[in-house]
């Protein structure tokens, strides 16, 4: 049977569905980038709150900045913005959940101003993001807003038809101003350290340049908290589909996760917040040592294997994982160049955390296929892997786990191929420039580590640069990466 609101009574018995009366939801909540993780994380979030309490006021409109999203918001309108989370465990269990929270779905290119009036609408508390690392501008080795983008340009000279993140919310922001309603808060859910200050400095860059008086305001009223987020939500696969579809429920884009999440959120919201904590969120005062141990185990863990597995011809992590050489790897990485670099986090046994995390990625369920791990890697691995490397550097630690990972880094975007010359599937937006310089290094070792934006004083170490063209020399002569970890281990 199809999925939709008149027949979620005759879903499958198993099927957790929503039993809150979803018609009296308000849409307390816009989020823009309603990607599978939007809808494993905060959506699952919400959809607990409201089952949990009589709660009307978080509803979410999702919207998509990118003609890319229609899809998506097709198939949500189709379904009454209903979807079903597949939560699988590692010992083979699977928990099928409808999920409610979500009531409305906006595409902007189809009616901009609609966008702008929804955030701007009083009855919008929260409008929150998952934009992926890309989405903020930002450029890594100036630290700043980057003015160059096509976009950021096109929104700076027409501020009531924006294409962007950045100018939809100053466009909204700016209406709520002038018309006296209380500023909305605005909530990173992106994989970046200090999502929220981040997306607070990209923001008053930006609308300072389009409207300084709006851009106090802005720095005055709107509050951007930091937060962690976990959960693992690989891609919707055509198997996933075929698995419900089995089971008796047509639901064309349902999302698949982990049992494990987490979200640890700094509590500081401009027009009031879901009682998030209700339904196992943490609100604290710092989330910064949270964030760095996860982002510096988890995410870079998942670099390190998406990187070496690519090249040793692993399809995903949990591939990766049932191979004892990969395993072993991971877990040198973790203890030998990230911990040491780590502050002690209140209330986490790191060495539990990082069992738990190898357990995780091992779910032979849960698919993570490494070419969604390696997308993108030029915008984040200049926060998942860089600084353990940099400050290693200044405390005299090892680099060498790490340095093999650049090294296949620059192999991989060098060769376009697995060891073995089977093609890879890489997407980044700097594609062509990872591209040019790893094939210079054929000429010039090094040239790799000269993009600057992603390596930034990398290049000046003779310590890293020493260990980088060690294996560098050792993968181009033999691309053989399970003997050069191998190796790296036995040392
Ligand atoms: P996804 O591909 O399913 O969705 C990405 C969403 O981001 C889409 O809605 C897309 O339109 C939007 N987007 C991409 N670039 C944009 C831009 N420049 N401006 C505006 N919107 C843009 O990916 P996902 O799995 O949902 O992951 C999204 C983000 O969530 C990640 O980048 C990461 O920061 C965070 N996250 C993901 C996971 C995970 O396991 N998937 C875990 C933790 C955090």
């Amino acid at each position: 049977i199809a999925l939709n609101q008149s027949n979620l009574p005759h879903l499958p018995e198993s099927f957790v569905r929503p039993t809150y009366d979803r018609s009296k939801l308000k849409a307390g909540i816009v989020h823009i980038g309603v990607g599978g993780f939007h809808r494993s994380h905060e959506a699952y979030y919400t959809d607990e709150l409201l089952a949990n309490t009589q709660s009307t006021e978080w509803g979410i409109c999702g919207v998509g900045l990118r003609e890319a999203d229609r899809k998506i918001g097709d198939v949500l309108k189709q379904q009454d913005y209903l979807y079903t989370l597949i939560v699988k465990h590692p010992d083979g269990k699977i928990e099928n959940r409808v999920i409610g929270s979500i009531i409305d779905f906006m595409l902007a290119s189809d009616d901009s101003s609609a966008v702008i009036n929804k955030m701007a609408n009083e009855e919008t508390k929260i409008v929150s993001l998952t934009i992926t690392e890309g989405g903020y501008h930002f450029n890594p080795v100036t630290n700043e807003f980057d003015f160059d983008h096509p976009d950021v340009q096109h929104d700076l000279a027409n501020p009531t038809t924006p294409k962007m993140v950045f100018g939809y919310l100053t466009a909204a922001l700016k209406k709520r101003r002038d018309e006296g309603l209380p500023a909305f808060t605005i909530q990173s859910c992106d994989n970046i350290q200090h999502n929220g200050d981040m997306t607070r400095r990209m923001l008053l860059a930006f609308a300072r340049k389009q409207d300084p008086d709006l851009a106090t305001w802005i720095e005055e009223e709107v509050r951007f908290p930091n937060a962690m987020v976990d959960r693992i939500t690989p891609v919707t696969t055509s198997a996933d589909i075929a698995i419900l579809k089995d089971a008796g429920v047509d639901d064309a884009w349902p999302v698949v996760c982990e049992p494990f999440h987490q979200w640890v959120i700094e509590d500081t919201f401009s027009n009031g917040r879901p009682e998030w904590e209700k339904v196992g969120a943490q609100f604290v005062p710092d989330v910064t040592p949270y964030e760095t141990m996860k982002i510096r185990l988890l995410n870079a863990g998942h670099s390190v294997l998406g990187l070496l597995g690519s090249i040793h011809g692993h399809q995903t992590i949990d591939g990766c994982i049932a191979d004892p050489l990969f395993a072993t790897y991971l877990r040198r990485f973790m203890d030998i160049e990230a911990t040491p670099v780590l502050a002690p986090v209140e209330g986490i046994d790191l060495e539990d955390y990082k069992s738990t995390l190898i357990t995780r990625f091992g779910n032979p369920n849960v698919k993570d296929n490494l070419a969604r791990i390696c997308l993108e890697s030029s915008a984040k691995l200049p926060t998942f892997l860089i600084p353990t490397i940099v400050e290693n550097l200044k405390k005299g630690g090892s680099v060498k786990y790490a340095a093999l990972v650049i090294a296949a880094w620059c192999y991989y975007s060098d060769k376009g191929t697995d060891k073995n010359g089977e093609a890879l599937d890489i997407i980044d937006a700097m594609k062509a420039e990872l591209h040019n310089a790893a094939t210079g290094t054929a000429n010039d070792k090094l040239s790799f580590l000269k993009l600057e934006d992603i390596f930034g004083e990398l290049i000046n170490s003779e310590t890293f640069t020493t260990e980088y063209s060690r294996q560098l020399d050792a993968l181009y002569t033999k691309p053989d990466i399970a003997q050069l970890m191998g190796a790296l281990i036995e040392e």
